[in-house]
C-alpha cells in the first residue's frame, strides 16, 4: 500500500494531528514531516538556511516565511519523498499554502490532501490543561486521557510534574482565539480548491485513524483505489 499525495493535517493545537501523523507515516512507511524539526535540523548541520534561522530562533521570533519554505522544498525534494508525505501544522497561514502549492506544482506532485481536524474550543482546553510535563525528562503526561502511576510524579524517573505556562487554561483559549484567526482562511481556501476532508479529532486515537483511512481512500490518496 502506498500514499498517492501530499497529506497535510491541519487543526488547533491538541487537535490530535500529531499522533495520526505519527501513526499515518509508519503505516504508509511515508515521512512525517513538521518544520519546527526541519528547521532544527538545519540549524544542526549548519546550512545556508539554518544559519539564517537560527539566531532568530534563539530569540525565539518567528522564522519568515522565505527560509521556511526553502526548508520544505529542499526536504519534499529528497528521495523519501517521491509520492507522499505528511505535513503536521504546516502550512498555517495562506501565503504559506500558496507558495506550497506552486513548490507542489513544480515538483509534479498531485495536489495534496488536507484534513481538518475540528474539535471545540472547550474540549482542547479540557485536554492542554490536564497536561503536566516531566521536570527532568520532558515525558508528557494527562491528567484525564495518561495520568501517571503516582500522581505528580514522573514513571520513569520521579520527576516532579509540571504544568508549563503554554498549557495553563487561559493561555490555551489565547492561542485558539489566534489560530482560528490565522487558519481558517487556510481552512476556506483549501474547501475552495476541493481538496479538503473533515475529521472530528474529538473521537478517540483508533476511531480517528480508522476515518482516517477511509478519507484517504475515498479522496484518492490510498493506492489501493487510486
Ligand atoms: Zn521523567
Amino acid at each position: 500500500m502506498a500514499l498517492k499525495r501530499p497529506i497535510i493535517f491541519v487543526g488547533p493545537p491538541g487537535a490530535g494531528k500529531g499522533t495520526q501523523a505519527r501513526r499515518l507515516a509508519e503505516f504508509y512507511g511515508v515521512p512525517h514531516l513538521s518544520t519546527g524539526e526541519m528547521l532544527r535540523d538545519h540549524v544542526a548541520r549548519g546550512t545556508e538556511l539554518g544559519q539564517r534561522a537560527k539566531p532568530l530562533m534563539e530569540r525565539g521570533e518567528l522564522v519568515p516565511d522565505d527560509i521556511v519554505l526553502g526548508i520544505v522544498e529542499e526536504r519534499i525534494a529528497r528521495a523519501d519523498c517521491a509520492s507522499s508525505f505528511v505535513f503536521d501544522g504546516f502550512p498555517r497561514t495562506m501565503p504559506q499554502a500558496q507558495t506550497l502549492d506552486e513548490i507542489l506544482k513544480r515538483r509534479n506532485f498531485r495536489s495534496p490532501l488536507v484534513v481538518n481536524f475540528k474539535v471545540d474550543h472547550d474540549t482542547l482546553v479540557y485536554r492542554i490543561a490536564g497536561r503536566r510535563t516531566c521536570s527532568i525528562g520532558g515525558e508528557v503526561y494527562n491528567v484525564h486521557e495518561r495520568p501517571p502511576k503516582v500522581e505528580g510524579r514522573c514513571d520513569k524517573d520521579g520527576g516532579e510534574l509540571i504544568q508549563r505556562s503554554d498549557d495553563r487554561a487561559e493561555v490555551v483559549r489565547d492561542r485558539l482565539a489566534a489560530f482560528d484567526r490565522q487558519t481558517m482562511p487556510l481552512v476556506d481556501y483549501y474547501r475552495s480548491t476541493g481538496d479538503l476532508a473533515e475529521v472530528d479529532g474529538s473521537a478517540d486515537v483508533e476511531e480517528v485513524s480508522k476515518r482516517l483511512s477511509e478519507i484517504l481512500a475515498r479522496h484518492g490518496a490510498d493506492g489501493n483505489r487510486a
